[in-house]
Protein backbone atom coordinates (compact mmCIF):
# COMPACT_ATOMS: atom_id res chain seq x y z
CA UNK A 1 0.00 0.00 0.00
CA UNK A 2 1.11 3.41 -0.93
CA UNK A 3 0.14 6.81 -0.16
CA UNK A 4 2.32 8.50 -3.28
CA UNK A 5 -0.01 9.84 -6.52
CA UNK A 6 -1.04 6.94 -8.67
CA UNK A 7 -1.09 6.10 -12.25
CA UNK A 8 -4.32 5.34 -13.87
CA UNK A 9 -4.76 4.41 -17.42
CA UNK A 10 -7.99 4.46 -19.50
CA UNK A 11 -8.57 3.17 -22.85
CA UNK A 12 -11.45 4.83 -24.61
CA UNK A 13 -10.83 7.77 -21.65
CA UNK A 14 -12.20 9.98 -23.95
CA UNK A 15 -15.68 8.32 -24.68
CA UNK A 16 -18.90 8.65 -22.33
CA UNK A 17 -17.94 6.09 -19.79
CA UNK A 18 -14.91 6.88 -19.89
CA UNK A 19 -14.87 10.30 -19.07
CA UNK A 20 -16.79 9.70 -15.58
CA UNK A 21 -14.38 7.02 -15.18
CA UNK A 22 -11.17 9.48 -15.80
CA UNK A 23 -13.34 12.21 -13.18
CA UNK A 24 -13.70 9.39 -10.76
CA UNK A 25 -9.99 8.37 -10.94
CA UNK A 26 -8.78 11.56 -10.48
CA UNK A 27 -11.33 13.03 -7.71
CA UNK A 28 -9.50 10.13 -6.08
CA UNK A 29 -5.95 11.69 -6.44
CA UNK A 30 -4.78 9.63 -8.97
CA UNK A 31 -2.80 11.21 -12.20
CA UNK A 32 -5.43 9.56 -15.24
CA UNK A 33 -3.86 8.98 -18.88
CA UNK A 34 -6.78 8.81 -21.27
CA UNK A 35 -6.08 6.67 -24.45
CA UNK A 36 -7.87 7.91 -27.70
CA UNK A 37 -8.07 6.23 -31.07
CA UNK A 38 -7.85 9.50 -33.30
CA UNK A 39 -7.64 13.43 -32.63
CA UNK A 40 -10.72 14.43 -34.61
CA UNK A 41 -11.26 18.89 -34.81
CA UNK A 42 -9.20 19.12 -31.86
CA UNK A 43 -11.37 17.12 -29.56
CA UNK A 44 -8.59 16.01 -27.60
CA UNK A 45 -7.16 19.23 -26.47
CA UNK A 46 -10.81 19.96 -25.99
CA UNK A 47 -10.91 17.20 -23.63
CA UNK A 48 -8.13 18.05 -21.70
CA UNK A 49 -9.12 21.86 -20.93
CA UNK A 50 -12.77 20.70 -19.65
CA UNK A 51 -11.00 18.03 -17.43
CA UNK A 52 -7.90 19.96 -16.04
CA UNK A 53 -10.45 22.88 -15.34
CA UNK A 54 -11.94 21.06 -13.38
CA UNK A 55 -8.32 20.19 -11.48
CA UNK A 56 -7.99 17.11 -12.65
CA UNK A 57 -4.64 15.68 -13.12
CA UNK A 58 -5.21 14.00 -16.70
CA UNK A 59 -3.09 13.45 -19.91
CA UNK A 60 -3.91 11.61 -23.12
CA UNK A 61 -2.32 9.21 -25.58
CA UNK A 62 -3.07 7.61 -29.12
CA UNK A 63 -3.71 4.06 -29.38
CA UNK A 64 -5.74 1.68 -31.19
CA UNK A 65 -5.95 -1.41 -28.70
CA UNK A 66 -6.59 -3.85 -31.24
CA UNK A 67 -2.99 -3.13 -32.76
CA UNK A 68 -0.34 -5.01 -30.54
CA UNK A 69 2.54 -2.78 -31.95
CA UNK A 70 0.26 0.29 -31.12
CA UNK A 71 -0.06 -0.78 -27.59
CA UNK A 72 3.63 -1.41 -27.22
CA UNK A 73 4.31 2.29 -28.29
CA UNK A 74 1.92 3.63 -25.94
CA UNK A 75 3.22 1.69 -22.79
CA UNK A 76 6.39 3.33 -23.58
CA UNK A 77 4.73 6.63 -23.63
CA UNK A 78 3.00 6.26 -20.47
CA UNK A 79 5.85 4.32 -18.05
CA UNK A 80 4.49 2.43 -15.31
CA UNK A 81 0.88 1.79 -14.44
CA UNK A 82 -0.77 1.62 -11.06
CA UNK A 83 -4.46 0.75 -12.26
CA UNK A 84 -5.42 -0.33 -15.18
CA UNK A 85 -9.42 0.44 -16.68
CA UNK A 86 -10.21 -1.77 -19.87
CA UNK A 87 -12.86 0.35 -20.67
CA UNK A 88 -12.64 0.34 -24.53
CA UNK A 89 -15.35 -1.07 -26.83
CA UNK A 90 -17.32 -0.90 -29.87
CA UNK A 91 -21.16 -2.70 -30.56
CA UNK A 92 -21.78 -3.98 -34.43
CA UNK A 93 -25.02 -5.40 -33.30
CA UNK A 94 -26.89 -7.78 -35.90
CA UNK A 95 -29.03 -10.52 -35.81
CA UNK A 96 -26.66 -13.85 -36.28
CA UNK A 97 -28.20 -14.75 -39.39
CA UNK A 98 -27.13 -11.52 -40.46
CA UNK A 99 -23.80 -11.53 -38.53
CA UNK A 100 -20.54 -11.61 -40.82
CA UNK A 101 -16.68 -12.49 -40.27
CA UNK A 102 -15.77 -9.15 -40.43
CA UNK A 103 -17.88 -7.83 -37.94
CA UNK A 104 -17.00 -10.93 -35.46
CA UNK A 105 -13.39 -10.01 -35.59
CA UNK A 106 -13.65 -6.53 -35.05
CA UNK A 107 -15.43 -6.58 -32.03
CA UNK A 108 -13.60 -9.66 -30.66
CA UNK A 109 -10.55 -7.37 -31.17
CA UNK A 110 -11.60 -3.96 -30.15
CA UNK A 111 -13.39 -5.63 -26.80
CA UNK A 112 -11.54 -8.83 -25.84
CA UNK A 113 -7.90 -9.04 -27.71
CA UNK A 114 -7.41 -5.32 -26.52
CA UNK A 115 -7.61 -6.69 -23.33
CA UNK A 116 -4.43 -9.22 -23.68
CA UNK A 117 -2.53 -6.00 -25.62
CA UNK A 118 -3.29 -3.54 -22.99
CA UNK A 119 -2.84 -5.51 -19.84
CA UNK A 120 0.44 -7.17 -21.03
CA UNK A 121 2.08 -3.62 -21.23
CA UNK A 122 1.52 -3.24 -17.38
CA UNK A 123 0.67 -6.10 -15.20
CA UNK A 124 3.93 -7.66 -15.10
CA UNK A 125 5.32 -4.28 -13.15
CA UNK A 126 2.10 -4.09 -11.24
CA UNK A 127 3.38 -7.52 -9.60
CA UNK A 128 6.97 -6.49 -9.20
CA UNK A 129 5.77 -3.71 -7.33
CA UNK A 130 3.28 -5.44 -5.19
CA UNK A 131 0.59 -3.11 -6.07
CA UNK A 132 -2.11 -2.63 -8.59
CA UNK A 133 -5.51 -2.60 -10.28
CA UNK A 134 -7.35 -3.99 -13.60
CA UNK A 135 -10.67 -3.32 -14.13
CA UNK A 136 -12.39 -4.54 -16.92
CA UNK A 137 -15.38 -3.03 -18.44
CA UNK A 138 -17.89 -5.87 -19.79
CA UNK A 139 -21.68 -5.44 -20.13
CA UNK A 140 -25.04 -6.99 -18.63
CA UNK A 141 -25.20 -8.37 -22.32
CA UNK A 142 -21.84 -10.29 -21.31
CA UNK A 143 -23.61 -11.86 -17.91
CA UNK A 144 -27.25 -12.69 -19.74
CA UNK A 145 -26.52 -12.60 -23.32
CA UNK A 146 -28.56 -10.70 -25.94
CA UNK A 147 -30.11 -10.96 -29.08
CA UNK A 148 -28.32 -9.01 -32.12
CA UNK A 149 -25.28 -9.21 -30.21
CA UNK A 150 -23.44 -12.71 -30.54
CA UNK A 151 -19.89 -10.85 -30.79
CA UNK A 152 -20.61 -8.50 -28.09
CA UNK A 153 -22.00 -11.01 -25.85
CA UNK A 154 -19.58 -13.33 -26.79
CA UNK A 155 -16.46 -10.68 -26.13
CA UNK A 156 -18.08 -9.49 -22.76
CA UNK A 157 -18.18 -12.85 -21.33
CA UNK A 158 -14.98 -13.31 -22.39
CA UNK A 159 -13.73 -10.63 -20.83
CA UNK A 160 -14.45 -11.90 -17.59
CA UNK A 161 -13.16 -15.54 -18.16
CA UNK A 162 -9.88 -13.02 -18.70
CA UNK A 163 -10.14 -11.81 -15.24
CA UNK A 164 -10.99 -15.04 -13.26
CA UNK A 165 -7.59 -16.40 -14.52
CA UNK A 166 -5.71 -13.40 -14.58
CA UNK A 167 -6.68 -12.55 -10.74
CA UNK A 168 -5.55 -16.42 -9.77
CA UNK A 169 -1.94 -15.76 -11.37
CA UNK A 170 -2.08 -12.22 -9.34
CA UNK A 171 -3.50 -12.45 -5.77
CA UNK A 172 -0.28 -12.59 -4.00
CA UNK A 173 1.65 -9.89 -5.61
CA UNK A 174 -1.03 -7.15 -4.56
CA UNK A 175 -2.46 -6.99 -7.62
CA UNK A 176 -6.63 -7.57 -8.10
CA UNK A 177 -8.59 -7.68 -11.44
CA UNK A 178 -12.23 -7.11 -11.44
CA UNK A 179 -15.16 -7.15 -13.78
CA UNK A 180 -17.28 -3.99 -14.09
CA UNK A 181 -20.75 -4.89 -15.98
CA UNK A 182 -22.99 -2.10 -16.65
CA UNK A 183 -26.25 -1.83 -17.97
CA UNK A 184 -28.04 0.24 -19.84
CA UNK A 185 -26.36 3.98 -18.92
CA UNK A 186 -27.40 7.67 -20.97
CA UNK A 187 -24.17 7.71 -23.30
CA UNK A 188 -24.59 9.32 -26.59
CA UNK A 189 -24.91 5.59 -27.81
CA UNK A 190 -27.98 4.66 -25.62
CA UNK A 191 -29.30 8.31 -26.45
CA UNK A 192 -28.70 7.69 -30.39
CA UNK A 193 -31.33 4.54 -29.37
CA UNK A 194 -34.93 6.34 -31.03
CA UNK A 195 -36.80 7.08 -28.31
CA UNK A 196 -39.37 4.37 -28.42
CA UNK A 197 -37.08 1.84 -28.38
CA UNK A 198 -34.85 3.67 -25.40
CA UNK A 199 -38.03 3.96 -23.42
CA UNK A 200 -39.14 0.15 -23.99
CA UNK A 201 -35.98 -0.70 -22.70
CA UNK A 202 -35.93 1.81 -19.62
CA UNK A 203 -39.22 -0.20 -19.02
CA UNK A 204 -37.67 -3.57 -18.83
CA UNK A 205 -34.60 -2.02 -15.87
CA UNK A 206 -36.65 -2.27 -12.59
CA UNK A 207 -35.46 0.61 -11.17
CA UNK A 208 -37.28 2.65 -14.33
CA UNK A 209 -34.21 4.56 -15.80
CA UNK A 210 -30.78 4.83 -17.30
CA UNK A 211 -27.73 4.53 -15.66
CA UNK A 212 -25.48 7.90 -14.90
CA UNK A 213 -22.22 7.27 -16.45
CA UNK A 214 -21.01 9.26 -13.55
CA UNK A 215 -22.38 5.68 -11.18
CA UNK A 216 -19.92 3.62 -13.06
CA UNK A 217 -16.73 5.75 -12.47
CA UNK A 218 -17.66 5.88 -8.60
CA UNK A 219 -17.53 1.97 -8.84
CA UNK A 220 -14.35 1.82 -10.67
CA UNK A 221 -12.74 4.31 -8.74
CA UNK A 222 -13.99 1.82 -5.49
CA UNK A 223 -12.26 -1.06 -7.06
CA UNK A 224 -9.12 0.66 -7.85
CA UNK A 225 -8.80 1.87 -4.42
CA UNK A 226 -6.77 0.43 -1.30
CA UNK A 227 -9.88 -0.35 0.40
CA UNK A 228 -10.80 -2.91 -2.17
CA UNK A 229 -7.76 -4.97 -1.98
CA UNK A 230 -9.82 -8.34 -0.48
CA UNK A 231 -12.06 -7.59 -3.67
CA UNK A 232 -10.47 -9.70 -6.41
CA UNK A 233 -12.15 -11.70 -9.19
CA UNK A 234 -15.56 -10.65 -9.19
CA UNK A 235 -18.22 -9.19 -11.70
CA UNK A 236 -19.66 -6.58 -10.17
CA UNK A 237 -22.83 -5.62 -11.58
CA UNK A 238 -24.57 -2.15 -12.39
CA UNK A 239 -28.13 -2.38 -13.70
CA UNK A 240 -30.76 -1.23 -12.44
CA UNK A 241 -32.13 -4.93 -11.42
CA UNK A 242 -31.94 -5.69 -15.47
CA UNK A 243 -30.50 -8.63 -14.81
CA UNK A 244 -30.03 -9.81 -11.14
CA UNK A 245 -26.88 -12.37 -11.12
P1 LIG B 1 -18.18 5.20 -26.27
O1 LIG B 1 -18.41 4.84 -27.70
O2 LIG B 1 -18.52 6.57 -25.82
O3 LIG B 1 -16.69 4.88 -25.86
C1 LIG B 1 -15.99 3.80 -26.37
C2 LIG B 1 -14.52 4.15 -26.35
O4 LIG B 1 -13.79 3.06 -26.92
C3 LIG B 1 -14.22 5.39 -27.18
O5 LIG B 1 -13.59 6.33 -26.36
C4 LIG B 1 -13.32 4.88 -28.28
O6 LIG B 1 -12.22 5.71 -28.58
C5 LIG B 1 -12.76 3.59 -27.68
N1 LIG B 1 -12.33 2.70 -28.75
C6 LIG B 1 -13.08 2.12 -29.71
N2 LIG B 1 -12.30 1.40 -30.55
C7 LIG B 1 -11.02 1.54 -30.10
C8 LIG B 1 -9.76 1.06 -30.52
N3 LIG B 1 -9.63 0.25 -31.58
N4 LIG B 1 -8.66 1.43 -29.81
C9 LIG B 1 -8.77 2.23 -28.74
N5 LIG B 1 -9.94 2.70 -28.27
C10 LIG B 1 -11.05 2.36 -28.95
O7 LIG B 1 -19.01 4.10 -25.42
P2 LIG B 1 -19.26 3.96 -23.85
O8 LIG B 1 -18.58 5.00 -23.09
O9 LIG B 1 -20.70 3.80 -23.69
O10 LIG B 1 -18.60 2.53 -23.59
C11 LIG B 1 -17.48 2.32 -22.76
C12 LIG B 1 -17.43 0.85 -22.41
O11 LIG B 1 -18.59 0.50 -21.67
C13 LIG B 1 -17.42 -0.08 -23.63
O12 LIG B 1 -16.55 -1.15 -23.41
C14 LIG B 1 -18.85 -0.55 -23.71
O13 LIG B 1 -18.95 -1.80 -24.35
C15 LIG B 1 -19.22 -0.63 -22.24
N6 LIG B 1 -20.65 -0.58 -21.96
C16 LIG B 1 -21.41 0.51 -22.30
C17 LIG B 1 -22.76 0.53 -21.97
C18 LIG B 1 -23.63 1.71 -22.26
O14 LIG B 1 -24.83 1.63 -21.97
N7 LIG B 1 -23.14 2.80 -22.81
C19 LIG B 1 -23.38 -0.60 -21.30
C20 LIG B 1 -22.48 -1.66 -20.97
C21 LIG B 1 -21.18 -1.63 -21.30
P3 LIG B 1 -12.39 7.13 -29.32
O15 LIG B 1 -12.84 8.06 -28.22
O16 LIG B 1 -11.08 7.48 -29.84
O17 LIG B 1 -13.44 6.93 -30.38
Amino acid sequence: MGTDKKTALVTGGLGGIGTSICAALAQAGNKVVATYTADRDGRVGRWLEEMRSKGYDVDAVQCDVTDWDSCVKMAGQVGPVDILVNNAGITRDGMFKKQDRAKWDEVLATNLTSVFNVTKQFVDGMAERGWGRVVNVSSVNGVKGQAGQTNYSAAKAGMHGFTLALAQEVAKKGVTVNTISPGYIATDMVMAIKEEVRNAIIATIPVNRLGAPEEIGAAVAYVASDLAGFMTGSNLNINGGLHMH
